[in-house]
């Protein structure tokens, strides 16, 4: 685009960034912002009342510091958006009323919106520039040349390269800091009996006259949506997000490392970052978030073991399976390798289920939009896998229930690392196990009717029963995988007669 025409700017709601690509070059008095809330997007699936409060509220937030720049911002307010709006129809009758030449636009978060505002503009007949999104630090043509030629596109090789490329934790003569560069064998403790020591106090930020307002009109607009927003205390500006880094920085980043697979009862937040959300709205930059981790290394004040740790989800993960959903959408969407077809329990929408561990999972994601990641890994996604739930129905979930979900980081990290949908591109093996790793990780089992070591029977855990029926499923697909070999082994040593209990066990499991 010309730099001297004046354009329309799209602003989509995780876009929140003065720095954000599309509003390079932009002047207050010829270019026009556009932003919009509508309720299509709220509805798109079953969002938490929290996800739909946290984006509103920063959006309107960010509008507020635009016009205070001086410029002329288009805003759709949800209270005038009809069921049904979508964007892509508002933004048709904008840019036939307003008739800009261009309209900019920063790469989207989602394959869906991409597709919906293309067609827009070219049913308007304007041209888009659309650029790569200055919010990741490996640019879409990095990353496809990279997986190029590659059999297997394993993190840990995306991982190193990045390290190497950008220098981070990286010692003079090239080689990793402290000499390995995966710490994840000093950092998958569980908790003592005793639970976890001084772990901070949660202090979110504080609800101003926008959020508060938002929050009442979420509760009257979509009452029967999941979830509660009386907790409600996510950042909404970058200025909250900055101060949500910093206390995390302070207080959480050194107990991190050791601690991070671990979970325990009542504990939400343990010494995890909190900042997806403002990652993934953009109120904060990848590299601010890594390099205030790294000065805690070199000043001291954390752990390389928890340093490297983070840096590796935010570095490595958070980059790599954006890569990935770029590069395999839109079919990766639909991939079912293990032909999963149970509906999702009914429980995942309200907590309700005698399994303790999975009601306080859920019963944290319902109060707070927010789980750990072991807790959206090895227990509502584990329970997922072993049940053989529709891969398509458990991604709604995840992308309805938490406040940081968006559809590049949320789909591979559903279909691909928790469900195995995509047979192996991500993980290289199914993150399956039993009751007795939920025993090891945490504290849920004390509190529960079931007993994790027992397979069958009235009191049998259901993690157990099912993961001993999912091997016995898939074990001619899993057969060939080096990595599976202990637990089919182990499969191998039931007896044909415990077996039939098991698989009728996990039929009676499946009818609920
Ligand atoms: P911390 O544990 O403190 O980690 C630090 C940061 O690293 C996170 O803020 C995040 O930006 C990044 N990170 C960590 N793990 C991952 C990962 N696997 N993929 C990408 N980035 C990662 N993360 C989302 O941001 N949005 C989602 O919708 C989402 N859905 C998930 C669904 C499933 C089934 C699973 C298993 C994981 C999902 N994750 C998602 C990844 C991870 O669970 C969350 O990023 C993390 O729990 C957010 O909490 P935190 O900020 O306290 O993270
Ligand atoms: Fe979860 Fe099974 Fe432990 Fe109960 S016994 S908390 S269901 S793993």
């Amino acid at each position: 685009m010309p730099d001297s025409t004046a354009s329309l700017r799209i602003i989509l709601g995780d876009q929140l960034d003065l720095q954000t690509a599309a509003l390079r070059g932009a002047k207050p008095g010829r270019d026009v912002i556009w932003m919009c809330e509508c309720h299509a997007e709220a509805t798109a699936v079953w969002s938490h009342k929290a996800r739909i409060v946290l984006f509103l509220s920063a959006m309107r937030h960010f509008a507020a510091q635009l016009e205070q720049k001086g410029f002329e911002v288009i805003y759709h307010r949800m209270e005038d958006s009809a069921p049904g709006d979508s964007f892509a129809s508002r933004l048709v009758e904008d840019l036939n009323r307003k008739s800009p030449e261009w309209v900019v636009l920063t790469w989207p978060g989602e394959y869906r919106v991409l597709t919906e505002l293309e067609q827009a503009c070219k049913e308007s007949e304007v041209s888009v520039d659309l650029r790569e999104d200055n919010h990741f630090l490996v640019s879409h043509a990095q990353f496809d040349e990279w997986a190029a030629g590659r059999k297997l596109l394993r993190l840990e090789d995306f991982y190193r390269r990045l390290r190497k490329q950008t220098g981070i934790l990286m010692t003079a003569d090239g080689e990793p800091e402290g000499g390995r560069w995966n710490l994840d064998a000093d950092n998958r403790k569980p908790f003592p009996a005793s639970g976890p020591k001084d772990v901070p106090a949660h202090k979110g930020a504080k609800l101003d006259a926008i959020t508060a307002e938002v929050i009442q009109l979420v509760r009257e607009q979509f009452p029967d949506h999941p979830g509660s927003v009386d907790d409600f205390d996510w950042p909404v500006t970058r200025r909250q997000a900055l101060a949500t880094l910093k206390k995390f920085v302070k207080e959480r980043l050194a107990g991190f490392g050791p601690h991070q697979d671990a979970m325990w009862t009542g504990q939400p937040f343990l010494y995890h970052s909190l900042v997806s959300s403002s990652l993934n709205l953009k109120l904060l930059r990848p590299m601010e978030v890594i390099e205030a981790a790294v000065e805690a290394y070199r000043s001291g004040d954390a752990p390389l073991q928890s340093v490297e740790g983070f840096v590796r989800q935010v570095l490595g993960w958070r980059e790599y399976v954006r890569g990935i959903y770029w590069l395999k959408m839109p079919d990766y969407a639909d991939l079912n390798v293990l032909g999963a077809q149970q509906p999702l329990p009914d429980f995942y929408w309200t907590g309700e289920t005698d399994m303790h561990c999975l009601a306080q999972t859920i019963g944290d994601t319902l109060q707070y939009g927010y789980a750990h990641h072991i807790q959206r890994l090895m227990i509502t996604g584990l329970y997922s896998l072993l049940l053989g739930v529709r891969p398509e129905e458990i991604h709604r979930w995840y992308l309805a229930v938490y406040v940081d979900a968006i559809e590049w980081v949320e789909l591979p990290n559903t279909l691909g690392m928790s469900q195995f949908a995509d047979g192996g591109m991500l993980a290289s093996k199914p993150y399956c196990a039993s009751g007795n790793y939920i025993k090891r990780m945490s504290n849920y089992c004390k509190s529960c009717r079931f007993d994790p070591s027992k397979r069958t029977g009235e009191d049998a855990c259901p993690f157990t029963t099912l993961y001993w029926d999912f091997l016995d499923r898939h074990q001619e697909r899993l057969a060939s995988n080096q990595r599976m070999r202990m637990q089919l082994n182990n499969l191998k040593r039931i007896d044909a007669g415990e077996l039939e209990k098991i698989r009728a066990q996990a039929i009676k499991i499946r009818k609920g």
